[in-house]
């Protein structure tokens, strides 16, 4: 493989999610589009997400509705503008997803019937498209078959971005690491779809490729990041000892799932007036409260009362997952921890996805476009990172051919793998200690010196042949960092910032 720069198109895309995949069918309607991506074409936080996409296609909904959940969750901090954006553009950006081959469910499962809608915490309407319990799996079907049917976008796969290309101010690239080698791509507009960083935390549930890559490359040329301390957890993640945890989804909250203590008591009747259909932020925490106040491991979802066939029919992916455990969810109530779950700030970007540095965008959950505020309305994120994505394409076609006097800038270097894990171990129980629903001044101060530590430890480790694993590690240091400097310095406690000293 050459050295110099061995290909050149109009559009590239780092990642194949919602955010990189919407962006790439439109940005073929007005060039070539190569998209990279570190796993297999489907690994994407993406083909995980299980309760819908937010739009107000109901009868007794209008977008003003869905502006002021939105507005109402984001706490006063977001940017109206970009709110707007997003919820005027909903109807239409599942009109095109099922235009892609998207399949949604209809009321009664009549194909002619109306799009049946659910509910999901912080919506005064039930507004939330869904293919059953799977909707994000059938999403990513559908955008990737259009896309591999597209003959002007290819797409790599298990093509590592280690860093992106500048000239004279502007991203005009990226490097990218393929299984066959190094090659430099030099593209008039380059997209982070890189998703978010869950890796960060001990428990997330977020898949394995979530390790802030597209924070870290941003940051590595200035671009400005912002918001990162608003993570969100959510309330309820499978707990078992020994298998691997995963998302009981917010809907099965929404068809009436109660929360209990060990002891059985409905503990949200003491948080909130809204119990278990409360914001995110707030079931979280008093989950963690309870946890806490009680020293359990756990607190339990009960689904008991509920049909046995409508669970069966709407939630058959969480019923087939929790049968493996032995737990039937009419049968037996569901034990559930909170778990990272959702980046809402990243890489800053305006209404048609440009970051600070020209030529490079950002959308999806790497980007910070002003929609989520303090904190993330259920089911906005699949949207968001398709509206924008797709403006971010429109606005990427006027951009001017890149220029081949591409800097120097050294890339980071890959460390032995033994090192790699334990440095990230380091970084999980540090974030999780310190860096999670409830945080302390003494716990952030920690943490930051923590993490400079391990940054000064990765540099100084030996140089070993190039390790993905590694790499990850070094981006989730960096994109850590903005986590605990955000939370540091925000001195109110807001949305899903929640810290003890300012109470
Ligand atoms: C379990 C779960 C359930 C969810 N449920 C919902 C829901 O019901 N509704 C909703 O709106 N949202 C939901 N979300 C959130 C939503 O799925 C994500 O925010 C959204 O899919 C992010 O899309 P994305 O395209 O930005 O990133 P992703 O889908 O995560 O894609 C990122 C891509 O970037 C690639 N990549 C990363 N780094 C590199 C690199 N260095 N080089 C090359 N490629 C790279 C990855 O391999 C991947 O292909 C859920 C999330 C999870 C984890």
């Amino acid at each position: 493989m050459g050295s110099a720069m061995d290909e050149r198109v109009d559009f590239l895309v780092i990642g194949s999610g919602i955010a990189g995949l919407s962006y790439a069918l439109e940005a073929a309607t007005h060039g070539t589009v190569a998209v990279f991506t570190k796993a297999e074409f489907a690994e994407s936080n993406t083909t995980y997400a299980q309760g819908g996409i937010a739009a107000a296609v109901g009868e007794a909904d209008s977008w003003e509705l869905h502006e002021h959940d939105t507005l109402v969750a984001g706490a006063g901090l977001c940017d109206p503008n970009a709110v707007r954006h997003l919820v005027r553009s909903a109807p239409d950006a599942i009109e095109w997803l099922m235009e892609t081959g998207a399949r949604f469910d209809r009321e009664n499962g009549d194909p002619d019937n109306p799009l049946a809608l659910g509910r999901e915490g912080g919506h005064s309407r039930h507004r939330i498209v869904h293919h059953a319990d799977k909707t994000g799996w059938e999403i990513e079907r559908a955008v990737t078959n259009a896309a591999r049917a597209n003959p002007r976008i290819t797409v790599y796969e298990h093509a590592f971005v280690t860093s992106l290309l500048t000239a004279q101010g502007r991203c005009v690239g990226a490097r990218v690491m393929l299984p066959i080698g190094e090659r430099k791509v030099l593209a008039r507009a380059t997209l982070l779809a890189a998703g978010g960083c869950g890796m960060m935390y001990t428990h997330s549930t977020n898949p394995r490729v979530a390790t802030g890559d597209g924070i870290a490359l941003a940051d590595a040329i200035g671009a400005t990041i912002a918001n990162m301390e608003f993570m969100q957890f959510h309330p309820t993640t499978f707990y078992h000892p020994q298998m691997r945890g995963f998302l009981i989804s917010e809907a099965v909250r929404g068809a009436g799932a109660t929360l209990r203590n060990h002891l059985g008591t409905r503990f949200m009747y003491d948080c909130d007036p809204r119990l278990e259909l409360a914001p995110r932020d707030v079931v979280a925490r008093a989950i963690d409260a309870e946890i806490k106040r009680l020293n359990t491991w756990c607190v339990y979802l009960d689904t008991t009362h509920l049909p046995p066939e409508r669970l069966a029919e709407e939630f058959p992916t969480i019923g087939a997952k929790l049968a493996e455990a032995g737990i039937a969810m009419h049968k037996h109530w569901i034990p559930v921890v909170p778990a990272q779950h959702y980046s809402c700030g990243g890489v800053v970007t305006d209404l048609d996805g440009r970051t600070s540095v020209p030529g490079l965008y950002a959308a999806g959950e790497v980007a910070s476009t002003g929609v989520h505020g303090a904190n993330r309305l259920a089911s906005n994120s699949l949207l968001e990172a398709m509206v924008f994505g797709r403006s971010a394409a429109d606005a990427g076609a006027h951009e001017p051919a890149p220029s081949e006097d591409v800097d120097d800038r050294p890339v980071p270097h890959s460390i032995p793998e033994n090192d790699a894990i334990a440095i990230r171990r380091q970084l999980q129980k540090l974030m999780t200690d310190h860096v999670s629903i409830v945080r302390t001044d003494a716990g952030l101060k920690q943490a930051k010196k923590g993490i400079e530590k391990l940054i000064k430890s990765y540099d100084a480790a030996p140089v070993a042949p190039f390790s993905v694993y590694a790499l990850e590690t070094r981006n989730l240091l960096v994109a850590a960092r903005h986590v605990v400097e955000g939370a540091a310095a925000r001195r109110v406690n807001v949305g899903l910032h929640y810290n003890e000293d300012l109470t």
